[in-house]
């Protein structure tokens, strides 16, 4: 009898498995540069003062029992309201709080799909999207994004078999963002398809080359599903709080009744973050700081990849991902491996997104460090042109 179970045997995530050849060389450098995680405490950014407080406020006044299995009330209203500011109804009864949108995916997928069935995911995609469908033995096809990092449509095709598309916008791990047209051209053609759309936009408020159009905002009878959270927009990722957001469509029903199930049999996310999240929330000003300086990195990255033929980049209008394109014949692994060994940089190879011929760096690394980075980088695709 093997004591274990073989359905993680495909299963590996590219994000962190970077890791294990880095530790090799971690000794060889003085500093390693982790370009690989999309961690803003991590890599030195602060999480906002007053944010602190609220949950040191929420601990102190006794919020430290267990949450209701759905979320705090004022949690899942504060939710609601953030989205009716956004010109989005979305009542609170649909709304779940989860630990953080890794998880709302892992029920999401529990909850709706059968060994065997279908899901089209975006390629390239953000891996725990992958992960999930192999570890649930549900049949991963995908839909192709252009070098702009937006859907092409002529090319999305909606089986009859898919149950469920997945919209990454702003998108990880292009930094792109899709316009108003965009993501309503793409919404209708997975409604007229009967298959549930599901939007993460855990990115919504990172916004900072165009403004974030909502998937849900004038559809919210749909089959819709928008998954969002605080991790990177408040610099709290591990403070493990995202959300589900369901559409008010009768078919949705006994998904989300077989998702309340699965909230209900484990223990909610942490409670004294979810009682804090009114007072985080409720104040739209608190991304701007963030974003401001995301704006001015994206900004040094398109200007430094402007200035060599051996990569190229896409305009980056959101998040901290640049997702650069190798101009050169070498297998992206094979070029992440270098820049470990050579020079202690730890990026993920295009691969560990279902897409060749590019490389993702988080752009979170202090101004200075991160340009040095980028000049390594550089400097190592030129010599391979
Ligand atoms: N979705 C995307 C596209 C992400 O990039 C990430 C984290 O990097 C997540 C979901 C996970 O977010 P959370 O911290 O809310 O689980």
């Amino acid at each position: 009898m093997e004591l274990y179970s073989g359905r993680l045997g495909n299963v590996e995530y590219p994000i962190r498995a970077v890791e294990a050849l880095s530790r090799r060389y971690a000794c060889v450098h003085n500093k390693m540069e982790y370009l690989n995680i999309g961690d803003p405490v991590r890599l030195g950014f602060k999480t906002g003062g007053e944010v602190c407080r609220h949950a040191a406020d929420a601990i102190l006044k006794g919020g430290n029992g267990y949450a209701p299995s759905e979320g705090v009330a004022e949690a899942r209203d504060a939710i609601s309201s953030f989205y009716s500011r956004r010109g989005i109804r979305a009542p609170s009864q649909n709304i779940f709080i989860t630990s953080g949108v890794s998880e709302a995916l892992h029920f999401l997928y529990l909850s709706l799909f059968n060994e065997g069935d279908s899901i089209l995911l975006p390629r390239p995609y953000y891996p725990l999207y992958q992960n999930l469908a192999d570890l649930f033995s549900v049949k991963a096809e995908y839909y192709d994004l252009d070098e702009e990092g937006i859907p092409v449509m002529d090319k999305l095709k909606i089986s009859q078999n898919t149950k469920a598309v997945v919209l990454t916008n702003p998108n990880n791990p292009f930094g792109s963002l899709m316009g108003e047209r965009q993501v309503s051209e793409f919404r209708d053609a997975v409604f007229s398809s009967g298959a549930v759309l599901i939007a993460d936009e855990i990115y919504s408020e990172n916004v900072y080359g165009g403004k974030m159009s909502y998937s849900m905002k004038g559809c919210e009878n749909g089959n819709i599903i928008v998954l969002g959270g605080i991790s990177k927009a408040c610099l709290v990722p591990g403070w493990r709080l995202g959300w589900a957001v369901f559409g008010n469509s009768p078919s949705l029903e006994h998904l989300k009744s077989n998702f309340v199930k699965l909230l209900q049999m484990r223990l909610s996310s942490p409670a004294p973050f979810q009682h804090a999240l009114p007072r985080i929330i409720g104040d739209d000003s608190i991304y701007s700081g963030f974003n401001s300086q995301l704006a001015e990195r994206a900004k040094a990255i398109e200007e430094k990849m402007g200035e060599t033929s051996a990569l190229s980049v896409n305009k980056i209008s959101s998040a901290f991902y640049a997702f650069l394109k190798l101009n050169f014949d070498m297998k992206s692994a094979a070029f992440i491996s270098t820049l470990i060994r050579k020079h202690g940089i730890v990026a993920v190879p295009g691969t560990g997104f279902g897409r060749e011929g590019y490389i993702r760096i988080v752009f979170l690394e202090d101004k200075a460090r991160l340009s040095a980075a980028l000049d390594t980088i550089i400097s190592e695709a030129e010599a391979s042109l």
